[in-house]
């Protein structure tokens, strides 16, 4: 049996709201998935749980939806950011994916020193981002900030968070054996790892806590990965 359609949508959901089904989604529900009025799917918006619904109308390119019951409340996620370097495209959509899926409440592109890719597309990344929500039954969608500096980006940074700064070859402590309960953040370099200078720069920063993934030197995308796991399975979620 196929699984369920899962949704996220903007509208508020309450029991009996008729929401309105935009062209893509309507074309995914309709051509991709092959559904036709009447068939049930759960949707949800990051604020009012999941609820079961189904498809009232199909139109000529929109159509709309009916809220039937809530399925789940509301729940967030553990309070944890990633934030990486652009890295190429593929790797980058990958990063994204697995930190939605891990459950990242924030996903943050940052550009560093020795960042090749100095350019993302935040409406992929949104849709990155989104599709990965609604396969992993998530109930929000994770906040994906507009490419930023390094610097800005840690500009105001609030001083309960530590900031794991991922770095390769440097006799960091050990991830696992540094993290401390409460919110938290990583940071992992590009391809080219960090510029010592920044490195430097970022040790000293009051509320960085340098760390290590262990002697293999691995990719972005990985120790965005594993970083993020070993985060999430310290949270107990
Ligand atoms: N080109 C660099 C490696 C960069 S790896 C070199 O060969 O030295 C890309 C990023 O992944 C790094 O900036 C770091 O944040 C993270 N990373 C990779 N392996 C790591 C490890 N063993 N420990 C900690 N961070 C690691």
């Amino acid at each position: 049996m196929a699984a369920t359609a899962r949704l996220h949508v903007e509208a508020a959901l309450n029991a009996g709201a008729e929401i309105p089904l935009p062209e893509d989604q309507a074309h995914y529900l309709r051509h991709v998935l092959r559904q036709e009025v009447g068939a049930q799917l759960l949707l949800f918006n990051g604020r009012d749980g999941e609820w079961q619904a189904e498809i009232a109308r199909f139109g000529k390119r929109d159509g709309s939806l009916r809220v039937r019951e809530q399925t789940r409340r509301q729940q967030n996620g553990p309070d944890l950011w990633l934030l990486f370097a652009p890295i190429r495209q593929g790797r980058l959509e990958t990063i994204v994916e697995k930190a939605t899926e891990l459950g990242a409440a924030r996903i943050i592109p940052v550009l560093t020193r020795r960042c090749q890719v100095r350019q993302v597309n935040p409406a992929r990344l949104l849709a990155n981002a989104r599709e990965a929500a609604e396969q992993c039954e998530r109930l929000d969608l994770p906040e994906i900030p507009p490419l930023a500096e390094l610097q800005s980006a840690l500009g105001a940074w609030p001083e309960d968070r530590p900031l794991y700064v991922c770095l390769e070859r440097a006799q960091a402590r050990p991830l696992a054996e540094a993290i401390t309960p409460g919110p938290a953040a990583l940071l992992v370099g590009p391809e080219g790892g960090f510029a010592p200078e920044e490195a430097n720069w970022l040790a000293g920063l009051p509320f960085v806590v340098p760390v290590g993934l262990g002697p293999r030197i691995l990719r972005a995308e990985t120790a965005a990965i594993a970083g993020l796991a070993l985060l999430m399975a310290a949270s107990g979620r």
